[in-house]
């Protein structure tokens, strides 16, 4: 295993982090296959991984619930005396706060699913900009001081999906962060805050933990033929995994890049991958940004995100919707780009809420029928998310 510094932490982490969002599971996402996470759980730990990521709702039955990947992540490390060799992060629901006091619930609740009395990063979970405000107006960075000074938690982030600008904002806002999650692999670019988001986090020695490097699996499962011929290209032969984990580690501004791995293999190939350093020439280096590109052409629609037709009226967020409804059909992924649509925006935002007014159809740089694309992403994502 090679290590990253996390940052102004300081802490010495491993560049794979073990995800616990997506531990195996018998017939619903809150019950655990807790032998086989656990076989999995101690193969990463005994083979260098000191990294363990989870949330209060990861593995719950409901989006937002209370999660059983923290009971299970605080059973585990308790019962195998882990607990010391390993860092903890994990994240607050910023989205459930609803009064001041909801911030410690919240953290005894989870320590308490932990079994610990510290938490060594806590992030705030998903920050987005009204979620921001929100939480600035119950006091949440009062409360991340306390829990800095009394040491309940060791360090602070936040995980987004934001764009770049609002990004920087917040991180302005607060000297006292030290980690922030985003999104980042080779095809997201430039989506949310990506490769600018990653240079400037390293700018100002803030640490970088990575999600979705495999954007769900969509970068490494039933590769299309189009794909595959262009890997076959590369100077150097490596495996899907292979490319998506060492772009990323190729970066010197990723410090640890969070995988949500499912099966023990999945874990024995990845630390296999994390464990050498693999150095991608400039050739390879344009392979992999033909492959983006030749994903990006399986688009769903048109739209370059210019923004000429917003705001709608009525709220639509047009972009965003026209935005997951292409990501889904490029990554051929409804399930993962479902869980963005819903849970990015908002209700009365998403795209039902058109009423096919079509004034902002005058206004589209791409002379796209609007309130038309708009009803496509209903027909496709529906009105709720049904994966659980
Ligand atoms: S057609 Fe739909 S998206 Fe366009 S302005 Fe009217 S309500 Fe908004
Ligand atoms: S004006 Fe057209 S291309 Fe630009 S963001 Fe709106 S829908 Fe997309």
């Amino acid at each position: 295993m090679l290590y990253n510094t996390l940052g102004k932490t300081g802490l010495e982490v491993s560049r794979l982090g073990f995800g616990t969002m997506r531990l195996p599971t018998f017939n619903s996402n809150d019950e655990i296959d807790t032998e086989e996470a656990s076989k999995m759980l101690e193969y990463g730990i005994e083979n260098g991984i000191n990294l363990i990521d989870t949330a209060y709702p990861y593995h719950s039955k409901t989006l937002e619930g209370s999660g059983n990947s923290e009971r299970f992540v605080g059973k585990f490390l308790a019962e195998n005396n882990y607990r010391d060799e390993v860092y903890i992060s994990t994240k607050s629901p910023s989205w459930a706060i609803e009064s001041k006091n909801d911030f410690q619930m919240y953290l005894d609740e989870q320590l308490e699913k932990l079994q610990t009395d510290y938490i060594d990063i806590y992030l705030l979970h998903s920050l987005n900009v009204p979620d921001w405000e929100k939480v600035k107006n119950f006091d949440v960075l009062d409360f991340l001081d306390d829990c800095l000074s009394s040491g309940t938690v060791k360090h602070v982030g936040f995980s987004s999906h934001i764009e770049i600008d609002y990004l920087i904002e917040i991180i302005d806002e607060y000297p006292k962060w030290e980690v922030v999650m985003t999104q980042m692999n080779y095809f997201d670019e430039y989506y949310q805050s990506g490769i600018m988001g990653l240079e400037y986090l390293k700018e100002v020695n803030i640490g970088s933990m990575i999600m979705e490097p495999l954007r769900g699996g969509r970068l490494v499962n039933n590769i299309p033929q189009s794909v595959q011929d262009i890997w076959n290209m590369a100077e150097v032969k490596r495996t899907p995994v292979e490319w998506a984990l060492q772009y990323l580690w190729n970066r010197d501004d990723v410090d640890c890049v969070l995988s949500g791995m499912t099966s023990l293999n999945q874990v024995k190939e990845n630390i296999e991958i994390a464990s050498k350093i693999d150095k991608i020439s400039d050739y390879d280096g344009e392979i992999i940004r033909e492959v983006a590109r030749q994903y990006r052409s399986f688009v769903g629609n048109r739209c370059t995100r210019c923004g000429y037709c917003m705001p709608c009226p009525e709220g639509v967020d047009i972009i965003n919707c026209l935005t997951e409804f292409n990501i889904a059909n490029m990554l051929n992924d409804p399930k993962a780009s479902a869980m963005q649509y819903f849970t990015l925006i908002d209700e009365d935002s998403r795209a039902d809420s058109c009423i096919d007014c079509k004034k902002c159809i005058p206004f589209c740089s791409q002379m796209l029928n609007i309130p038309e694309e708009l009803q496509r992403v209903y027909e496709y994502f529906g009105s709720e998310f049904d994966h659980f």
